[in-house]
């Protein structure tokens, strides 16, 4: 018999979406209006090498799936975390109440990662990320489809109205738990 745990006052947020979509700068922005705990899991990766080095012609580090999601567990199981990370299916279904998809077109997501110095074999691969919807059909497919809230990120108006529709469901999963 497995025990059930109790459940958490506090949600768990997934941000995800493209590199260059604006998780971070997003998340960051949650964490300050919500109280929660922001979470960048690249960071993470690189903090605490959970990674099997370095793959140079992607000019990132390969991700070992594993030891990601053992370092992350305990960090998960009391909720009030705002996660960002640019795949979603590889954590369990059970550590988060929202999944938030960001979607930003390929023009902006072309200048951003530009901006950030990108190779273009890099750009070129996240554009076809977002173009082919990949983190959108991935988190569809990965958590019940009422858990997922696709929002457009294009500008700083956006990204605010963002965060205040992020900020109304912690609210209401506050008053709910
Ligand atoms: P990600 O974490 O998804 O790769 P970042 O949060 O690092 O994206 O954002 C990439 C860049 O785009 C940053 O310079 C950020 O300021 C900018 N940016 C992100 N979201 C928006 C937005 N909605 N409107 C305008 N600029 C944005
Ligand atoms: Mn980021």
């Amino acid at each position: 018999i497995i025990p059930t745990s109790p459940p958490r006052s506090n949600p768990n947020i997934l941000v995800t979406g493209t590199p260059g979509t604006g998780k971070t700068t997003t998340a960051e922005l949650i964490a300050l209006a919500t109280g929660l705990k922001k979470l960048t899991v690249g960071d993470l990766i690189k903090e605490r090498n959970l990674h099997d080095g370095y793959d140079a012609e992607f000019d990132t580090f390969i991700l070992n799936e594993d030891k990601v999601l053992d370092e992350m567990e305990d960090m998960m199981s009391d909720g009030g975390m705002c996660v960002d990370f640019h795949t979603c299916e590889m954590f369990p279904e059970r550590w988060f109440d929202l999944i938030v998809v960001l979607r930003t077109t390929t023009e902006n997501i072309y200048d951003r990662l530009e901006k950030r110095g990108y190779k273009q074999n890099k750009i070129e691969e996240n554009l076809q990320c977002e173009i082919m919807q990949v983190v959108l059909e991935d988190a569809l497919e990965s958590y019940k489809p009422e858990i997922v809230m696709e929002l457009s990120s294009n500008t700083v108006e956006e990204m605010e109205a963002n965060v205040e529709k992020v900020l109304e469901f912690v609210q209401q999963f506050r008053q709910a738990h």
